[in-house]
């Protein structure tokens, strides 16, 4: 591939000028994290033809050869299907639950709690683990939790990839280009 040069600010990072990539239905590839590629990854990609350009940055990469606009949003041409089962993992618990406790919804201090508790023989799974605070982890101790008035505000399932890129879309990061907006948040105002 041919090298490029951009002739960004000194103050932008090499890295910087990501596109957005969406999926060949025009969705998000991924919400959370949202899937980014560096603008390298990107001119490639536009060179192999494994990518339309949907919208682009008003910035260039020039090349001997070539002069282009940097991508800020791309499309796959062949779609990616995504039904993968959702890893087990902390923080898919925690992105399932919405990173607050079952129990008095705080956003701190957050670890997991066994609703059946495991001296009990609940199990560590989908069905028995729910994101909870320090404080109410320790208040529940090894009971359950109607027996002490406690009630989890969820119902633990085994999310679906789908229900958890729903549940990433309330997490935006910071900061989103104004050409992602249309494809990423129907409730986000472009900032004027
Ligand atoms: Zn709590």
């Amino acid at each position: 591939m041919t090298q490029v040069t951009t002739h960004a600010p000194a103050s932008v990072s090499p890295n910087g000028w990501p596109a957005l990539v969406l999926n060949a239905d025009f969705r998000p590839l991924s919400y959370y994290p949202l899937s980014l590629w560096p603008w390298q990854e990107v001119v490639k990609s536009v060179f192999l033809e494994r990518v339309d350009v949907v919208a682009e940055y008003d910035e260039y990469v020039h090349s001997p050869s070539i002069t282009m606009r940097l991508p800020s949003v791309i499309a796959l041409r062949e779609f990616v299907k995504q039904d993968r089962q959702p890893a087990f993992t902390r923080f898919n618990v925690f992105l399932r639950d919405g990173f607050k406790c079952a129990y008095c919804g705080s956003h701190e201090d957050l670890t997991f709690d066994h609703l059946v508790p495991r001296s009990k023989g609940g199990r560590t799974s989908w069905e028995n683990i729910v994101a909870a605070c320090s404080p109410c982890n320790l208040r529940k101790g090894g009971r359950m939790a109607h027996e002490i008035g406690m009630h989890p505000s969820v119902r633990p399932h085994r999310p679906t990839t789908f229900q958890l890129q729903e549940q990433g879309r309330k997490f935006p990061p910071n900061h989103l280009h104004e050409t992602w907006l249309d494809y990423l948040y129907w409730d986000v105002e472009l900032e004027t």
